[in-house]
């Protein structure tokens, strides 16, 4: 047992200071004082100075290890565990991405198991960048009903020379496979949608929920900060009932060369009137960070880190006046419920006890709990 004494709640709404009682796995009671707690084996974490959160769900993370689009060399690196701990990342979801040759569904699921066995919570998508989509079982909606790690299909890549040009009838089946497999499950059964910086921006997905009955819910597009005609296109989709997702992996010369920052995306976001429901941040997390010259060549390679989401929230907060609730809700609340994953996102009685202990002025981790377990990044 874990008791956090006095630690202020962030649910992520503010509950003020409160005492929460971790058992087991679960959070089993939160209260404004438990008292003194003089059993054995009970953990006392003194909370005081400290905001205590959800752990963070990251909704897109190259687990296996991403890029190869400037050939072998450029293949980056699978994720190290040590990674989330120190972010206060306690739940990711794994995606192949252009290359699903060398990287495949099957080292994919390995490496989901692993990050479970290690004490976060880890899940992961079918298919990859490409159209048909590559499977397990030899369709989506099987593979979502029977693996227990799959739980959508993604990410797929749109308005990307690096894409299969699905069209609408291709996106509108791959969408419904999903989505009756999601619904026959229990699970999200979502879309993860690359979107590239190709002129056609999100016009496919509305032309998919216009022609058919497939709702524009059933896609979470991602790189919706990539460009100021991307993020506008994503704001018209958020204001229609869809979702939008912001990658926190960024540097000097993407941002330089027209990507607007996460936490100011999501400033923007919520100043144009998007509920925050409907707004997430997710890291990309060992993505390659490619940097192609006007001919399409690779010109500089780096790599997308986990611990970015974190650093996204506290600039949100800090330097774009997010409020705290808000921002984070962006990383917890909002992706949890967008994937289904209804144990997670949220501080509540009976809930998996995945949660963060921040520095209350510099919002840095200071302890990361997963699953009721304290974890050590070593
Ligand atoms: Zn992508």
């Amino acid at each position: 047992m874990i008791l956090i004494k006095q630690a202020d709640v962030y649910a992520p709404n503010h509950l003020g200071k409160c005492d929460v009682l971790i058992g087991g796995d679960k959070i089993l009671k939160i209260a404004k004082d438990l008292g003194e707690f003089q059993l054995d084996g009970v953990d006392v974490i003194d909370g005081k100075d400290q905001i205590l959160a959800p752990g963070f769900v990251d909704s897109l993370v190259h687990v296996t290890g991403g890029g190869g689009e400037g050939g072998y060399t450029t293949r980056t690196a699978e994720l190290d565990v040590a990674d989330t701990i120190t972010g206060g990342v306690t739940t990711v979801v794994g995606a192949l991405g252009t290359d699903s040759v060398t990287q495949t569904l099957e080292a994919l699921i390995g490496k989901t198991k692993e990050l479970n066995q290690r004490g976060i919570n880890a899940y992961c998508y079918t298919g990859s960048y490409h159209f048909p989509a590559k499977t397990i079982t030899g369709s989506v909606d099987k593979d979502i009903m029977m693996i227990e790690e799959i739980i959508g299909v993604g990410e797929v890549a749109i308005a990307d020379h690096r894409g299969s040009q699905p069209s609408v009838n291709d996106m509108a089946r791959l969408a419904s496979e999903a989505r009756v497999g999601g619904m026959l499950s229990g699970k999200a059964g979502i879309v993860s949608i690359h979107v590239g910086d190709g002129d056609d921006e999100l016009a496919l997905l509305h032309q998919v929920s216009e022609q058919t009955n497939i709702p524009i819910q059933q896609f979470y597009p991602t790189h919706i900060n990539r460009s100021e005609a991307l993020f506008k296109a994503g704001i018209n989709l958020a204001l229609k009932g869809g979702y939008i997702d912001f990658t926190t992996s960024t540097n000097e010369q993407i941002l330089a060369s027209g990507e607007i920052d996460a936490p100011q995306a999501l400033a923007r976001a919520l100043d144009a009137g998007v509920d925050i429901a409907n707004i997430t941040m997710s890291s990309d997390g060992n993505a390659s960070l490619p940097l192609f010259d006007q001919q399409g060549n690779l010109i500089e390679l780096q790599m997308g880190r986990v611990t970015s989401l974190h650093q996204a929230f506290v600039s949100a907060v800090k330097e774009h006046k997010v409020r705290l609730e808000d921002a984070l809700t962006s990383i917890t609340l909002s992706p949890a419920n967008i994937l289904k994953l209804n144990q997670k996102g949220r501080i509540s009685e009976g809930l998996d006890a995945d949660l963060v202990l921040m520095d209350e002025k510099s919002l840095a981790v200071r302890s990361t709990i997963s699953r009721g377990k304290r974890l050590i990044a070593s």
